[in-house]
């Protein structure tokens, strides 16, 4: 088998301005966001679970961005640039992208985000909660984690709702013919959403009845449960650190999934800023 390496990640790559376009709340526990502006005509969608850095307005208001597209090099001029000065930057996923001529709001390129709500006041919540038109932002592109090796024939793909944004690109972009299962965890039922999923894929809502469950628990749980083929399974794990790494081990040694064909992946931290 060729070695995969752990991203796919654009050709090119540069910090992009944007302007919000749209705010507004889809479900009880999701923000959208729409992205647009000229700053978009350099951006590459890859479609699958293509996650940016989005850099928003700092303490002072005003929205400095760096320059350098290396992983050493934004950070670094992140850094300089002082805690009043600096953006806020948190990972996102590009929910939906409508090529300029497309959008929904205007002429140019448009990039939907999903913000999970999960407290009014977190950092990102507030800012997807308050942007309005003309609002700036700018992100930094950084590619597709979802890589199905050739000889898998099913895909099992899981996550909370961190995740729902990466499950669905993932789905939606994936071939027709796919076969396989995705298991979501959300708050409320109202938070599912339409996926696009090819016919042979299952989706199951796995919703939150109890407010202090641990998030991943239930996810975890049906997995453990799931009827998984035997051999050719490739999985996609994301979301809350601890029930993503939980997964993929129960995945390796319990189902005996080579740990080269599970791409799993800590969107957060259970009290742990992103910031
Ligand atoms: C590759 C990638 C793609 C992602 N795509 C998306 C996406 O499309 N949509 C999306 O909503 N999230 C996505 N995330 C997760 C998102 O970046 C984090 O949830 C981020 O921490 C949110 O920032 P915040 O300012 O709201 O909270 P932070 O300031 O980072 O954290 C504040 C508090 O909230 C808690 N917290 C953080 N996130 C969550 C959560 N999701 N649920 C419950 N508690 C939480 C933390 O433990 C902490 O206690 C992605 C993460 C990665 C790595």
């Amino acid at each position: 088998m060729a070695k995969r390496s752990k991203y796919v990640k654009p050709e090119h790559r540069e910090v992009l301005s944007a302007e919000v376009q749209a705010s507004k709340r889809i479900s009880p526990n999701f923000v959208r966001v729409t992205l647009g502006g000229e700053g978009l005509a350099g951006f590459t969608a890859m479609g699958y679970d293509q996650w940016f850095r989005l850099f928003t307005p700092g303490q002072d208001g005003t929205l400095r961005l760096p320059t350098s597209t290396s992983s050493l090099g934004w950070y670094a001029q992140y850094l300089r640039m002082g805690k009043l000065h600096r953006p806020l930057t948190r990972n996102y996923t590009v929910r939906d992208y409508r090529a300029a001529g497309f959008g929904e709001f205007g002429s140019t390129a448009e990039i939907d985000i999903d913000f999970a709500i999960h407290g009014e006041d977190t950092p990102a919540a507030a800012w997807a909660n308050t942007a309005t038109p003309g609002s700036p932002a700018g992100l930094l592109d950084e590619g597709i984690t979802y890589q199905p090796p050739e000889h898998a024939e099913f895909a099992l793909l899981v996550g909370d709702e961190s995740a729902l944004p990466g499950i669905a690109g993932s789905l939606r972009s994936a071939p027709r013919e796919l076969k396989g299962a995705a298991y979501i965890e959300i708050a409320h039922a109202e938070d599912a959403q339409e996926l696009g999923e090819p016919e042979g894929v299952a989706v199951h809502w796995l919703v939150r009845t109890d407010a202090h469950a641990e998030t991943g628990a239930l996810a975890a749980d049906a997995v453990r449960q799931a009827e998984i083929p035997a051999t050719g399974v490739y999985a996609f794990v994301a979301g809350e650190q601890k029930m993503a790494a939980g997964i993929r081990r129960h995945l390796a040694q319990d189902r005996e999934i080579p740990k080269a064909d599970i791409t799993f992946t800590g969107y957060w931290r259970v009290g742990k800023s992103q910031g």
